[in-house]
């Protein structure tokens, strides 16, 4: 065993008195715990405060956000990012309400609806129902991979499996010693969060220093844990057109199904090779819309990172000359006003261009 009875003791009277206050710390509510693991999945805990009291009042139970139009909920996680999760807690509120309106008290049970993985499983079942099943994120891989001073590449799915072992291993020691499982998870999540942090470890202030074998043997422990070499992220360039008619606006909504889908948008897509900006937008009006358009100035561009790929968006002012619109690759298209924008989900590259849209014209 990797830790003592006393540094598990040790590491759980560390957190009850370090934690740091967050909304979803005071509740044992499955409902909440699970909206709130889903938001901080891939965004940070300053950020997910505002969006987590934003979308329980707007869906306090589970009924409510089962029975809620798709187009709401988006609206509602619009800004947080990552929309495909925001459509996953959706489908599976409407599975937990098809099952009786209960979420399941087991990981495994958890596990079957969607958008639950190991990760989000773990920590309801963990933190709402004391199950012994170990929670391993980003901040308790670093932990662990620093206690072991594991030198192997993190990602390495050997490395992945050791690490799971362990701190399966650890939860069930701590609740063999009549401690929280919740707590034990929240606590390595905790430390690896504030104190064994990824550029900067603040080793004695940490509950695990006498038994961290990366202190012993590294003379720099932030050197772990190694990460296989950053591969070159894809830039790509998207045509899209701002298509005027009348005072409003042309937007469209993407399958619901795939990246941001059910988000609006203006329409348009990436530029192909040997094609300019102009032909681009020109090409996607016909292939999207079966409209053709005039070009006209370029509006603005806006750069923008996702996880795998960075865009520049450049949307132009056109206008359209012919071709009945017909919805070739999107599910909806709307002509709104520039103010009435505000009231649609849109990924935040638009959200840019809406805000210029509105500035210029007053609105
Ligand atoms: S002693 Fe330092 S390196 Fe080891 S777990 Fe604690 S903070 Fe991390």
């Amino acid at each position: 065993m990797i830790l003592s009875d006393k540094s598990l003791r040790g590491l759980v009277k560390w957190f009850q008195k370090n934690r740091r206050e967050m909304s979803w710390r005071n509740t044992r509510d499955p409902y909440k715990i699970w909206i709130s693991e889903v938001m901080l999945q891939q965004t940070q805990v300053a950020t997910v405060e505002p969006y987590y009291e934003r979308f329980l009042k707007a869906f306090p139970t589970v009924h409510d956000l089962a029975k809620a139009p798709l187009d709401k909920v988006l609206k509602v996680w619009e800004g947080c990012g990552y929309y495909a999760r925001a459509r996953n807690l959706h489908q599976a509120a409407k599975q937990i309400v098809e099952q009786g309106g209960e979420l399941p008290k087991s990981s495994d049970e958890l596990r079957k609806l969607k958008g639950i993985g190991p990760y989000t499983s773990a920590a309801i079942a963990s933190i709402a129902f004391g199950e012994a099943v170990a929670v391993l994120d980003g901040n308790v891989e670093r932990v662990l991979a620093r206690v072991l001073c594991e030198r192997r590449v993190i990602s390495d799915s050997r490395v992945k499996k050791r690490l799971h072992a362990v701190a399966s291993e650890l939860v069930k020691k701590a609740v063999a010693l009549r401690l929280s499982s919740g707590d034990f998870n929240e606590a390595m999540m905790e430390l690896g969060a504030t104190v064994c942090k990824p550029r900067e470890a603040l080793c004695k202030k940490c509950p695990l220093k006498s038994e961290c074998r990366a202190i012993s043997s590294l003379k720099d422990v932030t050197a772990l844990p190694k990460k296989a070499p950053a591969k070159k992220v894809p830039h790509y360039d998207i045509g899209a057109a701002i298509v005027r008619k009348d005072g409003r606006i042309l937007i469209t909504q993407r399958p619901e199904h795939g990246m941001l889908g059910g988000l609006w948008e203006f329409p348009g897509g990436k530029q192909e090779r040997g094609e300019t900006l102009e032909e681009c937008v020109r090409r996607e009006m016909k292939e999207e819309l079966a409209i053709d358009v005039e070009v006209n100035s370029l509006f603005q561009s806006v750069n923008h990172a996702y996880t795998h790929f960075k865009i520049t968006l450049h949307c132009f002012d056109c206008k359209h000359t012919g071709g009945k619109l017909k919805l070739i690759h999107c599910s909806d298209a709307k002509w709104v006003r520039p103010h009435e924008l505000s009231r649609f989900a849109f990924p935040k590259a638009d959200r840019v261009i809406i805000e210029k849209l509105q500035l210029t014209q007053g609105e």
